[in-house]
């Protein structure tokens, strides 16, 4: 799959600062929008994310729920860390 996604924007949609437990909402490039769930300790780890069924899956074309995003996981970790996407959203 040639699929590679291209986060243009990160928000905070929710946060348990004592429990180091994040939300984000994560836009990319083809106007998907997923749904990401992190827990900062020990360090930054995403460990869910789904995509919001507001356009077409970009991977199968679906518009109700599939996993794909599941496989892109790495990806979408790699340019939160490397892109500081994740400082931003917290700093807002
Ligand atoms: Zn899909």
């Amino acid at each position: 799959m040639s699929y590679r996604p291209k986060i243009t924007n990160v928000t905070k949609a929710s946060s348990n600062d004592k429990e180091g437990l994040y939300e984000f909402i994560i836009k990319t490039a083809d106007g998907t929008q997923c749904r990401a769930f992190y827990s900062r300790n020990p360090e930054w780890k995403m460990t869910n994310i789904s995509r919001l069924l507001k356009t077409p899956c970009p991977v199968c074309r679906k518009d109700f729920i599939c996993k794909c995003m599941d496989a892109y996981t790495a990806e979408f970790e790699d340019q939160m860390i490397g892109d500081q996407w994740i400082e931003k959203a917290i700093a807002e």
